[in-house]
């Protein structure tokens, strides 16, 4: 996270597609694991790169409800696609973290190593998209790290661990993809002027020769920009500046999806209403949208011990509010309908969350469109609820890809 102490001295600089290694090996060696887009599977993935050889160069993915494909694109942009299956929380609020690990003394148990003790991990998150970095804002104050979380004096020691210890390099967004709302959402596809958090904030400019504008966005990022190698680089000209601010308003004109912007009352007001039904029958509480959406924050649990019962342990792990476990409390499960299962999640993320937080819990990314395999569609289903037809988000399979020119 950003330090407020030190003083920005860094200016903006241009780099070209190898400047990019210039940039990631500055990362390396201030100590930071690089994580960014790589192919994996059919599917572009987030996890530890080493230059921009593992990057997805030329690849976008085409995605709308219960759909994600990628296909080549003919401009090599190394950052040309939209919301990826993983979120970045993977890497600040772990799928599976033990809490606690304890030795039987014969009379009780002594903790012997909980989720506190060790360092965490030095991650450098290379190309955060607007939406997941709202989401991470997001996260941030679920989490405790924000003046004005609810739970603001207990921060949670694996999260906030992680989190402190990162560095962002956010992105402006220069693909969106059908299931992409976030300009509806006020999320992107600009990174906000003051940064949202990043450390530096990267343009990837494809129109006129391929390029990144890149500008320090904390005195973080403006000492890893101190930190390039000399020559690395050149200063940015006026027309760099306006192809640069170029890309994300291409990205916003092409994004069709949109989440109505009455969308807390919409919900709040329709609690009872007859659609909750008709989804229930089409969902397959299979739990996908909550385990790709970059806000949902759940977790269970878990006690164990070995054979002996001499060692437990105590782990944490994601949940859903799509389990019947989830809602179990002495007696049973009190939300045994799948209708009152995705009814529970979608009014936390566009209601309640507002209550709870101030904010909507939705960024816009369309991940929870495309990964469902029976194509729910939260924006879809919202306007189902004010009662229109959702005409607004006919399908239209891909959009514009402003960086390339396709
Ligand atoms: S609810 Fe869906 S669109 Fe909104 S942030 Fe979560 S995954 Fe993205
Ligand atoms: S809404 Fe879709 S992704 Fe979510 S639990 Fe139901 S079927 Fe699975």
């Amino acid at each position: 996270m950003s330090d407020p102490a030190t003083p920005q001295s860094a200016r903006a600089v241009m780099l070209d597609v190898p400047g990019l290694d210039a940039l990631i090996a500055a990362l390396a060696g201030a100590g930071f694991t690089v994580i960014g887009p790589r192919l994996r599977e059919q599917a572009i993935v987030l996890e530890p790169i080493e230059g921009r050889a593992d990057l997805p160069a030329g690849w976008r993915d085409v995605q709308s409800p219960g759909h994600y494909r990628l296909e080549e694109r003919a401009d090599g942009a190394l950052f040309g696609f939209a919301s990826p299956p993983h979120a970045w929380k993977r890497h600040l609020h772990p799928p599976e973290v033990r809490l606690m690990r304890a030795r039987s003394t014969g009379s009780g148990f002594e903790v012997t190593d909980s989720a506190g003790d060790h360092a965490p991990p030095r991650l450098a998150l290379l190309g955060v998209k607007p939406c997941d970095l709202a989401a991470i804002a997001a996260q941030d104050q679920v989490f405790g790290l924000t003046p004005d979380a609810p739970e603001a004096s207990r921060p949670d020691p694996t999260y906030a661990g992680r989190r402190r210890a990162a560095f962002i390099v956010a992105l402006d967004c220069g693909h969106a993809a059908a299931t992409c709302f976030c300009d509806s959402m006020g999320t992107g596809p600009a990174v906000p002027a003051d940064g949202g958090g990043a450390d530096l904030v990267m343009s990837e400019i494809v129109e006129g020769g391929h390029r990144f504008l890149v500008r320090p966005a904390s005195p973080a990022g403006a000492r890893l920009l101190d930190s390039l190698p000399e020559g690395t680089g050149r200063p940015p000209e006026a027309a760099d500046r306006a192809a640069a601010a170029a890309v994300p308003e291409a990205t916003r004109a092409a994004q069709r999806r949109r989440l109505d912007p009455d969308h807390r009352r919409i919900v709040a007001d329709n609690l009872d209403h007859p659609h909750w039904s008709r989804v229930g029958e089409r969902c397959l509480a299979c739990a996908n949208c909550t385990m790709v959406c970059p806000t949902c924050f759940c977790a269970t649990v878990e006690d164990s011990t070995d054979l002996t019962g001499d060692i437990a342990e105590r782990w944490r792990r994601w949940d859903s509010c799509f389990t019947m476990d989830f809602s179990y409390i002495h007696g049973g499960s009190i939300r045994i309908e799948t209708a009152s299962r995705y009814r529970q999640w979608m009014s936390h993320k566009l209601s309640s969350w507002y209550e709870q937080f101030g904010r909507s819990g939705c960024t816009g990314c369309g991940r929870c469109i495309a990964w469902c395999p029976v194509g729910i569609d939260l924006t879809e289903e919202t306007a189902r609820l004010a009662g229109r037809a959702p005409a607004q988000n006919a399908a239209k399979q891909d959009s514009a890809t402003p960086t390339g020119g396709e």
